[in-house]
């Protein structure tokens, strides 16, 4: 699959459109509340306005559902982004994300002008890929760049449909570094290759454990997800999260991975609670919780076990929490994963929303390879599936 990176691309005097992932947190007042997303898309952006293109942004914020919400119209990620772009830069947002008006504040940009299309969801368009809606932003640009990586696993107007409409396309930074360092790991990977595997539900990440089970040499589970196989092995889980309907997929994957040859770590111990608001929690076996209390993060036989296999590991993918991190009497078992892989020194991907801000929470992010911006996207990456919103990109 070849995809042309921006710098590949004809950007002086042309209308860039870049589908960026603007949908950040908003506060009570309407504010942007962490502007990390929009920061992230600068360098592309920067590139496009330094090579003499005239930018136009687009993204989604929040679910509206396809109709205008007004509390998710994009002016103030407008107001952050010409804050971060500086210079004289004027960012204009226009009232619609398509339609005449978007398409006359476009035709009038000036050199100066970076304009910013109202959120995308606010027209059915978007997530139904409806053709008519797809043209009418294909019809505001010559090159097409996308940089949302975190969306590319859906096939939206704004990802997939106007791309076929557009003459050049291709991929911004942040979307090149996703596919170089996830696309690392479906490769010829260093081995030992670890996957750390945690999170709430067995049944969101069964297609990435079954792939992964023949991708690596060792498979540790953490976190809720744990406990379902833990109970498929006859465990006693007391009042712990444990998915009924998933113990036969559980058995499947122990069954696998004993076939395979892969070596697969479940807890040994837990932090356990009467609920996930405790102040702190005891150390049980994992496979014997008492009657009414909750294996909510790995125990510290278990941590160092997972441990060790990590830093014996040349290559990592982690995703999903070992625990209930949010809380901070169980959240040890987590950072001391986080701590380990950083620690070790191998090529590391962390993938997944929580895990994403656990990382960012343990103070180590910046030991780590690469942290993965897509939730879904990340995973159904790792899974081998061809994501819609790249292969769209492909020449
Ligand atoms: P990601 O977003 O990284 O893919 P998930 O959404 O699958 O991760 O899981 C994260 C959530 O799982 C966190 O909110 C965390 O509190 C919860 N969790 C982890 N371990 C447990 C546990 N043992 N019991 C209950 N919840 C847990
Ligand atoms: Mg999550």
């Amino acid at each position: 699959m070849t995809i042309k990176r921006i710098d590949q691309l004809p950007l002086a005097g042309k209308r860039v459109f870049c589908r960026v992932d603007f949908n950040v947190p908003l506060n009570d007042r309407g504010e942007v509340a962490d502007d990390t997303r929009i920061r992230a898309a600068l360098p592309t952006l920067r590139q496009v306005l330094e090579a003499g293109g005239h930018l136009i942004c687009a993204s989604h914020l929040g679910r509206p559902k396809g109709k205008v919400v007004a509390g998710l119209r994009m002016e103030p990620v407008g107001a952050r982004l010409a804050e971060l772009l500086g210079g004289d830069y004027r960012v204009l947002v226009t009232d619609e994300p398509a339609g005449d008006g978007a398409r006359r504040v476009v035709a009038e940009m000036g050199d100066k002008d970076v304009v910013l299309l109202e959120n995308l969801r606010f027209d059915p368009g978007e997530t139904s890929n409806g053709d008519g809606f797809a043209r009418e932003l294909a019809a505001m640009a010559d090159v097409y760049v996308n940089d949302a990586f975190g969306t590319a696993h859906r096939a939206h107007a704004s990802t997939v449909g106007m791309v076929a409409h557009v003459d050049c396309r291709g991929a911004g930074l942040l979307m090149m570094r996703e596919v170089e360092a996830l696309g690392r790991l479906l490769g010829d990977v260093e081995r030992p290759f670890v996957a750390l595997l945690g999170g709430a539900k067995v049944s969101d990440k069964v297609a990435v454990v079954e792939h992964l089970l023949q991708r690596v040499d060792g498979l540790a589970i953490g976190g809720a997800m744990a406990n379902t196989f833990i109970a498929a092995q006859g465990g006693q889980l007391g009042a712990s999260m444990v998915e009924k309907d998933s113990l036969d997929v559980a058995r499947r994957v122990l069954d696998k991975a004993e076939r395979r040859g892969v070596e697969l770590l479940l807890p040994v111990d837990a932090v356990t609670g009467p609920s996930i608001d405790a102040p702190e929690g005891q150390v049980e076996p994992a496979n014997a919780i008492s009657e009414g209390q909750m294996a909510l993060d790995i125990g510290p036989e278990t941590r160092a076990a997972f441990r060790d296999k990590l830093l014996a590991a040349k290559t990592v993918f982690w995703n999903g929490p070992m625990g209930v991190f949010e809380s901070p009497a169980f959240s040890a078992g987590t950072f001391e994963m986080a701590r380990a892989i950083a620690d070790s020194g191998a090529f590391s991907v962390v993938g997944g929303g929580d895990s994403v801000a656990a990382i960012q929470r343990s103070g180590l992010a910046d030991s780590i390879t690469h942290i993965s911006t897509g939730g879904g996207a990340s995973l159904e990456f790792v899974e081998g599936k061809q994501l819609p919103g790249l292969r769209a990109l492909e020449e």
